[in-house]
C-alpha cells in the first residue's frame, strides 16, 4: 500500500511543477526585456533539474512491479518527494522576480461569491466579497490589509508611527492565493476555508466561541486560533463536503503533517475533524472517499514511521487540545448551522457522481436534468404512447437546472482521484514511453480538467442568474 502513498505523493508534486511551467509559459508571452527572458530561464533551469532528478532518482525506482519495491527504496523516493517539494515551494516564492500578466480570473470570483451567498447571518448584512490578489508564498490566506501591512512589514520599525495611520486605512478584506493557482480550480475550494475566516472575522464567531470555553491564559491564546481554523474548515466542508477535505489533503500531503503550530492545529487533527464530520454528512461513505481517507491514514502513518514530520512543537508542549475538542466542535458546529442556509448533503453527492460522468467525457457541466422529474418523464412517455402520431422532440437540454458550484467541484474531484488513479500505473510503467512523454500527457490531462471545470463554474453562473430572472419575470 506505501508504494501507492508515494506514487500520488509524487503525483501531487508533479502537478505542481506543471503549473509552474504553466505560469512560466504564459510569462514568457509577455516578456519583452532581455533580462526578463534570462530570469525565466533560470527557472526553467530550476525546473528542468528537479524534473531531472524524479525522474532518475524516484520515478524510474517505482516501475518494477509492487511487491518487488524494497522498504527502503520506498523510503528514499518519500523524502526525496517531501525535498523537492520544499524546493518548489522556495521556488514559487521568487516568481515575483518574474514579469507576468496573470490576473485572478473572474471565474475565481463567481466561485467564491457563490459560497458568498448561502450565508444569512440575520438577513441584515451585505455578503463579505474580498478582494483577491495573487502573491508569491505557496499557501491561502485571508488577510485584513491594515493589519498586515502594520504587523508583518514594520514590526519592530517605526511601529509607532505607523499605527497611527491604522484607522485611516480602507479594511480591506483580502484572499490571497498563490500565484500558480490561479487557473487551477480544483485547489480554489481551499478559498472556501478563507472566506470562513472573513466571515468569521466580519461576525466575531470563533471569539465567541472560545470565550464560552474556560482555558487558562497560556491555553486561551492558542485555543482562539484554532477555534478560528476549526471554524473555517467546518465552514468550508459544509459548503463544499468532501471535495474541500480532499483538496485539502492533497495540498497538506507534501508539508509536516503532525506539527502543531501555534496558529494552526496540525493538518492530522484538523483533517481527522473534518472526516467525522464528513461521514455524519454522506451517511454513507463512498469508495472514494474510502480511498481519500486511507490515503491520509497512510500519508501520517509513513512520517510518524520515520519520524520525518516532528509531531511536537515546543512552543506549545503544554496544550492539549483533547481538554477542549469534544466541547468546541460541537459549539462551532451550531454557529455554521446558523448562518448556512444551504448546505451540502447526500442529494448533492449523489448528483455529483452522475456529473463526473459526464466531466469524463469532457462536457461541461453548468447544469443538468433534476432527479425529481423523473414524473415529467413518465407524463412525456405516456403522452407519446397516447399520441402517435404526434411527433414528440426532447431537446437534449430540456429542462435542466444549473447545477451548484459544490456539485461541480465534487463531480471534478471524484474524475481527477479516477485520473489520479490511472496515473498511478501508466505513470510508472515499465514501457516504451519517456519521461517527458508520461509527463506531457498528465500536463494536457490537467489543463482538459481546468478548461472544463472554468467553463462549468462560468456558465453555471450566468444560468443560474438567467434562471433568477425568469423566476422573476
Ligand atoms: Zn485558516
Amino acid at each position: 500500500m506505501n508504494v501507492k502513498l508515494v506514487k500520488l505523493l509524487l503525483l501531487e508534486l508533479l502537478e505542481r511543477i506543471v503549473l509552474m511551467e504553466n505560469f512560466l509559459d504564459n510569462a514568457h508571452c509577455h516578456a519583452a526585456e532581455e533580462a526578463d527572458y534570462e530570469v525565466i530561464g533560470s527557472f526553467r533551469d530550476f525546473i528542468k533539474n528537479i524534473k531531472g532528478e524524479i525522474e532518475a532518482s524516484v520515478c524510474d525506482m517505482l516501475t518494477d512491479d509492487e511487491r518487488e519495491i524494497h522498504e527502503n527504496t520506498l523510503y528514499f523516493c518519500f523524502k526525496k518527494t517531501l525535498t523537492l517539494s520544499h524546493i518548489v515551494n522556495i521556488l514559487h516564492y521568487h516568481l515575483y522576480t518574474v514579469p507576468s500578466k496573470d490576473v485572478v480570473l473572474s471565474e475565481t470570483h463567481i466561485f467564491l461569491n457563490n459560497f458568498s451567498r448561502k450565508i444569512d447571518y440575520g438577513g441584515y448584512y451585505a455578503p463579505v466579497e474580498p478582494t483577491f490578489i495573487l502573491w508569491n508564498s505557496y499557501n491561502f490566506r485571508h488577510l485584513k490589509l491594515p493589519d498586515v501591512i502594520i504587523s508583518d512589514m514594520y514590526q519592530s520599525l517605526l511601529l509607532k508611527e505607523i499605527m497611527s495611520y491604522r484607522d485611516t486605512i480602507r479594511p480591506t478584506t483580502i484572499i490571497a492565493l498563490p500565484k500558480i493557482e490561479f487557473k487551477n480550480s480544483f485547489r480554489w475550494c481551499l478559498l472556501v476555508h478563507e472566506l470562513g475566516h472573513a466571515i468569521d472575522t466580519k461576525f466575531g464567531i470563533s471569539e465567541k466561541v472560545s470565550k464560552e470555553i474556560s482555558a487558562s491564559k497560556e491555553d486561551m491564546k492558542i485555543l482562539k486560533e484554532w477555534t478560528r481554523e476549526v471554524f473555517a474548515d467546518l465552514f468550508a466542508l459544509k459548503l463544499l463536503g468532501p471535495a474541500y477535505v480532499a483538496s485539502l489533503a492533497f495540498f497538506s500531503s507534501l508539508e509536516r503533517v503532525l506539527k502543531p503550530e501555534e496558529s494552526h492545529p496540525s493538518p492530522n487533527t484538523r483533517i481527522l475533524i473534518l472526516i467525522k464530520e464528513l461521514k455524519n454528512i454522506l451517511k454513507k461513505t463512498p469508495e472514494v472517499v474510502e480511498d481519500l481517507i486511507n490515503f491520509w491514514d497512510m500519508r501520517c502513518e509513513y512520517g510518524r514511521k520515520y519520524g520525518l514530520d516532528s509531531t511536537e512543537n515546543p512552543d506549545i508542549k503544554d496544550f492539549n487540545f483533547g481538554n477542549y475538542e469534544s466541547k468546541m466542535v460541537p459549539m462551532v458546529k451550531s454557529e455554521i448551522d446558523r448562518i448556512c442556509k444551504q448546505k451540502f448533503n447526500k442529494d448533492n453527492y449523489k448528483k455529483a457522481t452522475e456529473l463526473c460522468k459526464l466531466v469524463a467525457k469532457g462536457i461541461p457541466i453548468s447544469s443538468s436534468r433534476d432527479y425529481d422529474d423523473k414524473k415529467l418523464m413518465k407524463d412525456i412517455d405516456k403522452f407519446k404512447e397516447m399520441n402517435e402520431d404526434i411527433k414528440v422532440i426532447l431537446l437534449p437540454k430540456f429542462n435542466e437546472k444549473p447545477n451548484d458550484i459544490s456539485e461541480i467541484m465534487n463531480a471534478v474531484w471524484i474524475h481527477r482521484s479516477t485520473i489520479l488513479e490511472e496515473f498511478c500505473s501508466t505513470f510508472f510503467e515499465n514501457n516504451q514511453k519517456s519521461f517527458e512523454e508520461k509527463y506531457k500527457t498528465f500536463r494536457d490531462e490537467l489543463k482538459n480538467i481546468d478548461k472544463i471545470t472554468l467553463k462549468s463554474i462560468g456558465t453555471a453562473d450566468i444560468n443560474s442568474l438567467l434562471m433568477e430572472k425568469g423566476e422573476k419575470e
